[in-house]
């Protein structure tokens, strides 16, 4: 009897020896050694590990950590890759860990990417799975994108016969709070010496169906950065203008003047917002301030009409200070860049997921003017970030987000095929 047929008879005798639950895994998981996994072994693979990765997103959703404070997590994901027998350095960007799967063949690096940071915000009380810390919570899903990373670890681990080339695991700090744990981690060297051919990120999707999944090739998502303003003149009397230099109504200029830059300088194609949500004058209804602030945000989905828009907001600011005789000062703080899904590999990704789970469960999703920190890694290579549905779930950013756990199957199953797909082994 050859080794493989010995294999394969081991199995079986084992088989009989197992109650269901085991018979199961062990059949999934020493059958597949034997043969190519087919996209209906990976979704069995990943009901397999569901419990599993239900339990990792429990007890991540149970004890929420802000930006900047994600110890415990941290510690929570390096315990389970240490069981998974996975390789990783930690301390990038303070609590971020790199974990690495290599098949031991020569082949492509592929980079994933999950958030472990929560949100200030106090949970829904009628949350069956609810947070055990006060005033914070997983309000964005990032412990469904952490359990899903895990998930798809441990089934890439145990597959690594499988595929080839080796597989980088970034389990992130601080996505939700400037300046974010992507360029930190990046500045740490966290990808240094690789050359990833993608680096894949997949965040949660309220309203899409569970079991769906959406992609948008090219800009996602909008870079967005803050752009604070300050006037300073001689204020006085409100009766007599002419005595002093007007800091308000400057200021109500300098709106006008700088929508005007959105309405007639963007081109009409590439989506752009400036908005500003604070307008301090501390003055009375007869008397003008010295000191007039300014805040708001710029949203745009063009790196260069991003760098293009800071520069005409400064001259534009100055020109006004002229004119009205006051002095500005501008800063504007560099918020994270636009999403760029690479075109092709979205289309790479979006195949696989439709061979993986059917046309039918793959959308295609409109552009939006919010903003990710995972912008920076598609700055830098090529990259794809989608979505997965989590039924309707409330909004993300609210107390009431209930995610159905349900998509973690799906969120596991598509990055594992996407991830196979690429990596398919040639022996
Ligand atoms: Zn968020
Ligand atoms: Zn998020």
């Amino acid at each position: 009897m050859g080794a493989y047929m010995m294999r394969i008879w081991c199995v079986k005798v084992a088989r009989n020896f197992l109650f269901y639950e085991e018979k199961r895994e062990l059949s999934l998981r020493e059958e597949i050694l034997v043969r190519i996994m087919t996209y209906q072994d990976i979704k069995e693979y990943a009901e397999s590990v569901f419990e599993y990765v239900r339990g990792v997103r429990r007890d991540l959703h149970r004890h929420p950590e802000l930006a900047f404070h994600e110890e415990w997590t941290s510690g929570y994901v390096e315990k389970e890759l240490q069981k998974m027998g996975i390789a990783y350095v930690k301390g990038f960007a303070e609590y971020g860990i790199r974990g690495i799967i290599e098949s031991g063949k020569d082949g492509e690096t592929i980079v994933l990417r999950a958030d472990m940071d929560a949100l200030p915000i106090e949970e829904d009380e009628r949350h069956e799975i609810k947070s055990e810390i006060k005033g914070a919570m997983h309000a964005c899903g990032h412990d469904m994108h952490t359990a899903t990373l895990l998930g798809v670890a441990k089934i890439l681990m145990e597959t690594r016969e499988q595929w080839q080339g080796k597989v980088v695991l970034l389990f992130q700090p601080s996505e939700e709070v400037w300046p974010g744990g992507a360029i930190r981690m990046l500045n740490d060297g966290v990808l240094d010496g690789y050359t990833p051919k993608i680096v894949m990120a997949n965040h949660v999707m309220p309203d899409l169906e569970v079991g769906k999944v959406g992609f948008h090739g090219g800009t996602y998502m909008a870079s967005g950065d803050e752009i604070h303003i300050r006037i300073k003149g001689h204020g006085g009397h409100g009766g007599v203008p002419h005595l002093l230099t007007d800091t308000v109504l400057t200021g109500a200029q300098i709106l006008v003047a700088l929508q005007e830059l959105v309405a007639r300088e963007v081109p009409a194609n590439i989506p752009t917002v400036l908005s500003f949500g604070r307008f301090e004058a501390l003055g009375a209804t007869n008397i003008i301030p010295d000191d007039v602030y300014l805040a708001g945000t710029l949203r745009t989905m063009s790196e260069e009409w991003r760098g293009r828009m800071k520069a005409r907001i400064r001259e534009v600011v100055s020109a006004l200070s002229t004119a009205f005789r006051v002095e500005t000062s501008i800063d504007i703080k560099d918020g994270f860049p636009s999403v760029y899904n690479n075109p092709e590999l979205t289309e790479q990704v979006r195949q696989t997921a439709i061979s993986a789970i059917g046309q039918e469960n793959v959308v295609n999703m409109e552009v939006r003017t919010t903003a990710e920190d995972f912008g920076y890694y598609t700055q830098r290579y090529p990259s794809v970030y989608y979505r997965f549905g989590v039924g309707e779930s409330g909004n993300v950013h609210t107390a009431q987000f209930d995610p159905d756990e349900e998509s973690l199957k799906t969120s596991v199953a598509v990055m594992v095929a996407a991830v196979m797909d690429m990596c398919k082994s040639k022996n």
